[in-house]
């Protein structure tokens, strides 16, 4: 084993340089070690099991325009939707019946909305108090973070995007602060939600340096949940015309924060997916743990474009699950 994985995986943790040497290195057999590793460990902390999760994408309106994004509020071509009360109940219960136990609800930042939200998320518990509701709304008032925990949601999703200041300056307009967004993670936090951050790989402008920053607040905050993809650029963007990030480094970084946080959730995500043919399987063979097969309304399912050609694994159909767990059981695992 390369010293730098056994010493990752070891101390759960490496000195810059030695990120640095595992983000950048061509050695391929580097990267086969660190993926092994990153397995083994997996396996260790969660058996051959992979969790599914039913995806809602519950409203693509947004008050943000966030450069890289395809639902920014700037962008007129989209039709914009928000599923109802009863669409919403609806996709769980068909999730429920196919046996999945989490739901996230997730959609553009509109606090009025969100907080609108509450009576739904209410419904839910009580139809499922079993299940588990997370949510991912973005920035909303710290009461409102309050309300629907109150109402019986437990998991919220704040991907911090990037921990580097400057960097966050470049992908987002000066009303969205870094800053603050750390202090709405905080806040989730002492609310008592189980909370995940994360960030796209091969934004535009991101540098190892940026991603070591990225790696070290993840694991400064120890998040229950770590959800990151590759950027993919969407045409109707600012951000448009730069390249894609890379796959194989998405990958690295699941298997590098899977040693280091090994009891994390990692979703192998739908953004990966888009980029790479196996990028599902990819990912868990790097570590991940978790797939997210998408349950919003296949009426909406389009108009969530949150970049270019995303993949969304649908999953309306019995059958259609039945090839998403056939996926995941030809390497070995099980749901
Ligand atoms: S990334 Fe999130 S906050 Fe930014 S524009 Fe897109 S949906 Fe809105």
């Amino acid at each position: 084993m390369s010293h730098l994985v056994e010493e990752l995986r070891e101390r759960k943790t490496l000195d810059d340089q030695g990120l640095k040497a595992l983000l950048e290195s061509d050695d391929q057999s580097l990267e086969e070690d660190l993926f092994r590793n990153a397995r083994e460990v997996a396996v260790a902390q969660f058996g051959r099991e992979i969790w599914l999760r039913a995806l809602i994408e519950w409203s693509n309106v947004c008050r943000n325009d966030c450069y890289y994004c395809g639902i920014r509020r700037s962008n007129q071509t989209l039709p914009r939707y928000s599923l109802t009360p009863n669409e919403i109940l609806s996709s769980c219960d068909q999730a429920w019946k196919l046996g999945l136990r989490t739901f996230v609800l997730q959609g553009g930042e509109n606090p009025a909305a969100a907080e609108a939200l509450a009576p739904t998320v209410a419904e839910m518990r009580a139809s499922w108090p079993e299940a588990a509701i997370t949510l991912s709304l973005g920035e909303l008032p710290f009461e409102t973070y309050a309300l629907l925990r109150r109402s019986g949601a437990n998991r919220y999703l704040l991907r911090h995007e990037t921990a580097s200041p400057a960097h966050y300056s470049r992908l987002h307009p000066a009303s969205m602060q870094l800053e603050h967004r750390l202090a709405c993670l905080q806040e989730l936090q002492r609310l008592g939600y189980r909370t995940g951050m994360g960030m796209m790989v091969g934004s535009p402008f991101q540098t190892t340096g940026d991603l070591i920053a990225d790696i070290r607040l993840i694991e400064q905050v120890q998040p229950g949940m770590i959800g990151l993809g590759p950027f993919i650029p969407h045409p109707d963007t600012p951000l448009g015309s730069y390249p894609a990030g890379s796959a194989t480094l998405t990958l690295r970084l699941y298997a590098i924060l899977r040693l280091m946080l090994p009891q994390a959730w990692i979703p192998s995500t739908t953004a990966l997916s888009t980029l790479h043919p196996d990028g599902r399987k990819a990912g868990i063979l790097a570590g991940a743990n978790v797939v997210m097969p998408n349950f919003t309304p296949a009426s909406h399912r389009g108009d969530y474009a949150l970049y270019a050609g995303k993949s969304a694994p649908a999953v309306e159909a019995e059958e259609n699950l039945k090839l998403l767990i056939q996926e995941i059981e030809s390497i070995g695992y099980h749901v």
